[in-house]
C-alpha cells in the first residue's frame, strides 16, 4: 500500500508570521515544529488548536506536541483532517470556538437527513446557551444526539460534526458544568 511521506500544510491564527501558502512538510512532523519553524512561534498564550478543519477536533495546546498523523492524534480523539492548522489565543474561549464551529455545521448542512439538520442546530443552540451559563438540554440528551448524528447521518458532515463537541467536553469539562 502506498503511504505518502509528505503532506501539504497550512497554518494560520495566533502566530508571528501568517503562512498563507501551503507548506510541504514531513508527514510525521509535529505541529509545534511547524509553528516555530515556519510561522515564527506564537504571539501569546495559546488557548486551543484545530488541527485540520472544523471536524478535525478542538484540542488543548498540548496537542501541538503530537505527531501530525491519524495515529498521533488518535489519543486526543481527533485527526489531521485537511491539515490546515488553526491556532487560537487563550483570550478566545474554547466554548465560543465550539459555538462558531457548530454554527458552521448547521449552515453547511444540506438539510437532507434529520440527525444532521436538527442536531447541528440544536448543538449550536446548546453552545450559545452555555456561553450565557444556561443549559438548553440535559447531558444525556446531548449524548443521544451525538450518537444519533454519528451513526445515522448520511454523509461525513453529520457523522463528523459531533467530534469537536466531544473534544470540548473532554478537554474543558468546566465549560459544561451548567449541564450537570
Ligand atoms: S449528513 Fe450530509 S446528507 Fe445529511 S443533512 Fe448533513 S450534509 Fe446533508
Amino acid at each position: 500500500m502506498f503511504v505518502p511521506k509528505y503532506r501539504k500544510r497550512m497554518i494560520f491564527g495566533h502566530l508571528r508570521r501568517q503562512i498563507g501558502a501551503m507548506l510541504r512538510e514531513l508527514w510525521v512532523q509535529h505541529d509545534i515544529e511547524l509553528v516555530e519553524g515556519h510561522a515564527g512561534g506564537f504571539t501569546d498564550e495559546i488557548g486551543a488548536i484545530v488541527p485540520g478543519g472544523a471536524a478535525s477536533g478542538i484540542l488543548p495546546p498540548t496537542a501541538l506536541d503530537a505527531p501530525l498523523t491519524r495515529y498521533g492524534l488518535r489519543g486526543y480523539g481527533a485527526g489531521p483532517g485537511s491539515a490546515a492548522l488553526q491556532v487560537f489565543p487563550g483570550s478566545y474561549s474554547p466554548l465560543r470556538l465550539l459555538a462558531e464551529t457548530m454554527r458552521f455545521f448547521a449552515e453547511e448542512s444540506c438539510q437532507k437527513c434529520t440527525p444532521c439538520r436538527i442536531g447541528n442546530r440544536a448543538l449550536h443552540h446548546l453552545c450559545e446557551e452555555l456561553v450565557r451559563g444556561e443549559a438548553a438540554m440535559p447531558r444525556e440528551k446531548i449524548d443521544e444526539w451525538l450518537l444519533a448524528m454519528e451513526k445515522t447521518s448520511i454523509c461525513g458532515l453529520g457523522q463528523a460534526s459531533p467530534f469537536p463537541v466531544r473534544n470540548a467536553m473532554r478537554w474543558w469539562p468546566e465549560l459544561f458544568e451548567p449541564l450537570d
